[in-house]
């Protein structure tokens, strides 16, 4: 494997973002392919007993086993990596093998997390039953208010843990503004950052130290395969959570990373896009139901912030039929074109009802305290024309009356 002449990341830094989403971390075999190559491969051979023997001690360069290294998930690392502007990324088998690892490699039982009450269900599960299960101590909070982060920070806080936007009530987090407050403290600041990606927000230069990701959304984007990823510094990647990720093995599989890889490649035209076409889409159901929540509309409780941190609002919305869930099913029984389903990210448009499916698992006073209502529905728009999709929704919200 070698990078084209020059393609050190000395050279490579220097390369705008859609030069980084094609062409970062490429390395070529002998045969010159132009599309990077899958290795599916779990092992590697030595040419002598003592070359393996110095590869485990770490004295030869080369890969040893594929639940530490891949040529191909090394690709995808390196390129993430690149995109994000961080030194160092591991790949992960799952969004949520992503965050677990990215927590559980740095805490210990008496340590305390704050984190967002307005979450995606699972990370939720992280934070208010698996970590306290460990003797880790965890205070969730409303993370769009600023002075919340600072006023549940205790001597034993470790870590401060968020998405933004978060899944599924499009809350913001101030990224600079609470990044700064971590570091006052000497505290690790986590960022989910499934919903943006670099291509419209990029965590890092607000200050945050690990961004973990939800692969499987905007960055496959075609809803094919599962996928996570961590970035840090390659001083925290290296010493914090490899540990931790080579010995318990979220490793992602070098066909997925393959997959993501190329979906990395349009990115940018893809994320533009939707949130063009949400922005029309959002704009429309803001006229027929009781409330959207989408953070380039002007009645977004926090589209200032929006403005300053993100690039544009990407494809998912949220928005309140009215009523209950009767209301809501019967929305979402009435789509011909919009897929009932709860992905996101994905090419196509997509609508789910989050009480019954993605927040399922959170207690019902979670649930409404963060306004996971029964008439709440969430929204991915794809790269469907807007025209048709708003013509879709038309139709489904005359059946229910709106
Ligand atoms: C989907 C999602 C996850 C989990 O990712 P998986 O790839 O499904 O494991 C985590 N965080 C956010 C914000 C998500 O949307």
């Amino acid at each position: 494997m070698k990078r084209k002449s020059g393609q050190d990341r000395e050279i490579t830094k220097n390369w705008k973002p859609a030069t980084l989403a094609v062409r970062g971390g490429s390395a070529r075999t002998e045969y010159g392919e132009t599309s990077e190559a899958l290795f599916l491969s779990s092992g590697y051979c030595y040419d002598r007993a003592e070359d393996a023997a110095a590869r485990f001690a770490g004295e030869q360069q080369g890969m040893t086993y594929s639940r530490l290294q891949n040529p191909t998930v090394e690709m995808l690392e390196q390129r993430i990596a690149l995109m994000e502007g961080a030194e160092a990324c591991r790949a992960t088998a799952t969004g949520m093998a992503a965050m677990t690892a990215a927590l559980l490699c740095q805490l210990s039982a008496g340590d305390h997390v704050v984190a967002a009450k307005a979450a995606f269900g699972s990370c939720r599960w992280l934070t208010d039953t698996l970590l306290p299960r460990f003797g880790i101590e965890t205070t969730t909070i409303d993370a769009h208010d600023t002075a919340a982060w600072e006023a549940a920070v205790k001597p034993n806080t470790k870590v401060f843990f968020f998405e933004t936007p978060a899944n599924p009530t499009m809350d913001l987090v101030d990224l600079k503004a609470v990044c700064a407050i971590a570091k006052a403290h000497g505290i690790t600041s986590v960022v989910d950052n499934a919903f943006a990606t670099s291509a419209l927000q990029r965590p890092m230069d607000y200050g945050a130290d690990v961004v973990a990701y939800s692969a499987t959304k905007m960055m496959d984007g075609q809803g094919r395969v599962l996928a996570g990823a961590i970035c840090g510094t390659e001083d925290w990647i290296n010493n914090v959570l490899l540990p931790f990720h080579r010995n318990t093995g979220p490793t992602l599989s070098a066909f997925n990373a393959w997959v993501v890889l190329k979906g990395l490649e349009t990115l940018d035209l893809r994320i533009t896009r939707q949130s063009e076409n949400a922005l029309k889409v959002a704009t429309f159901l803001e006229s027929r139901v009781a409330k959207v929540l989408y953070p380039d509309l002007p009645s977004h409780p926090q589209h200032a912030l929006a403005q300053a941190q993100m690039v544009k609002a990407g494809p998912i919305m949220s928005l309140y039929v009215g009523g209950g869930r009767v209301e809501a099913h019967g929305l979402l029984n009435g789509l011909q074109l919009v897929d009932i389903s709860n992905n996101i990210g994905d090419s196509r448009s997509l609508m789910t009802h989050p009480a019954t499916t993605t927040h399922f698992g959170m207690a019902e006073e979670a649930r409404l305290e963060v306004g996971i209502t029964e008439d709440m529905l969430r929204l991915n728009v794809g790269l469907e024309d807007a025209d048709d999709v708003i013509a879709d929704l038309d139709q489904a919200l005359r059946a229910i009356g709106r």
